[in-house]
């Protein structure tokens, strides 16, 4: 019932194409460097902050990330629209959107703590009514992605989705007592394929491990004036995680969304990530503020998108041939 898997990932490496922008180069580094300094599972589990993949030569330790992903003076970010129908109502380092519909707010993620409050002031300084909302889409069960469903679902009776198999990890208890968070019952369990809508507004969901075991990613339109482009929230890029069968998953998982963005009729151009250095979210949106009438949307990057999967396959393949090679050195 997931991904049409691949029958072979094939290992021969190939000349990295780094795209147009060195950002990316630094997200792949970053996703590589996350991926071989992972020390452990329970570190993995919560660790998938471009700040804790840094490639600066003294990561922070996690008593420092958590002190900073938990300073709010670090962590707020002004809300902001993207699109006509999408804004950004996230935080610095991970991302939290308002998806506007005829019938309400879909939210993908729920952020965690007092941080689902901002999500909100957020949703109020765009116009927006908080109490809209609707339905919340979590990508996937950590605590920075999961950790305010409680609070949607208790504050305004949102339908909380998530995959079956990040149901189990949400409900799981974390590695580190810190990064527990507040429970509801199992609610949509949202499955390969399904269409998910509400209103006029209709998103196909697909299971895409790796990351986690059920990473849900998002296909949907977003409205320019006149014109619709497809987006594409991939809802686990990190690679801080062990195993080798989660890693051939990721490139699985990577595979075909390559597929799908490859669709000739309706290539994917927007990268909306559930991480917003991923997708040089802010960049993006300082180009947008001075855009002109007629210039292209900054968000609109059909080209980027495939660069950046091309990255992202790249590194994943080298966290293969590590892990390999780990274990050939164990044998
Ligand atoms: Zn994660």
């Amino acid at each position: 019932m997931h991904a049409p898997v691949a029958n072979t990932i094939q290992l021969h490496l190939q000349p990295l194409k780094w795209g147009h922008y060195p950002a990316i180069i630094a997200t792949t580094l970053a996703l590589l460097l996350g991926g071989c300094a992972a020390p452990s599972d329970e570190e993995a589990s919560a660790d998938d902050s471009p700040e804790a993949t840094s490639a600066s030569p003294t990561p922070l330790s996690l008593d420092e990330r958590w002190e900073l992903w938990n300073d709010p003076s670090r962590q707020k970010v002004e809300a902001f629209r993207i699109f006509d129908n999408l804004s950004y109502v996230g935080l610095q380092w991970v991302s939290c959107y308002v998806l506007e519909t005829s019938e309400g707010l879909i939210l993908i993620d729920a952020l965690y703590g007092d941080f689902a409050e901002h999500a909100e002031d957020g949703i109020r300084a765009l116009g927006l009514d908080p109490a809209d909302i609707k339905m919340v889409l979590v990508t996937h069960g950590h605590f920075d992605h999961s950790g305010g469903i409680k609070h949607f679902k208790d504050t305004y009776g949102a339908q909380i989705g998530m995959t079956a198999e990040d149901w189990v990890l949400a409900e799981s208890e974390p590695s580190d007592p810190r990064f527990a968070f507040p429970q509801i019952e199992r609610d949509l369990v949202i499955e390969d394929g399904q269409q998910i809508s509400l209103g006029d507004t209709t998103l196909t969901a697909y299971v895409t491990p790796g990351h986690t075991e059920g990473v849900l990613s998002l296909d949907f339109e977003v409205r320019d004036g006149e014109q619709t482009h497809r987006a594409f929230t991939f809802g686990g890029v990190g690679l801080n995680f062990s195993g080798m069968d989660r890693t051939e998953a990721y490139l699985a998982s990577v595979a075909r969304i390559r597929s799908l963005s490859a669709d000739g009729e309706r290539p994917i151009s927007v990268n909306v990530p559930n991480h917003p250095e991923v997708g040089q979210m802010f960049e993006r949106r300082d180009r947008a503020a001075t855009r002109e009438p007629g210039d292209p949307h900054p968000f609109v990057d059909p080209e980027g998108y495939a660069a950046w999967l091309q990255d992202i396959d790249s590194a994943a393949r080298q966290k293969l041939v590590e892990e390999m090679a780990t274990i050939d050195s164990e044998a």
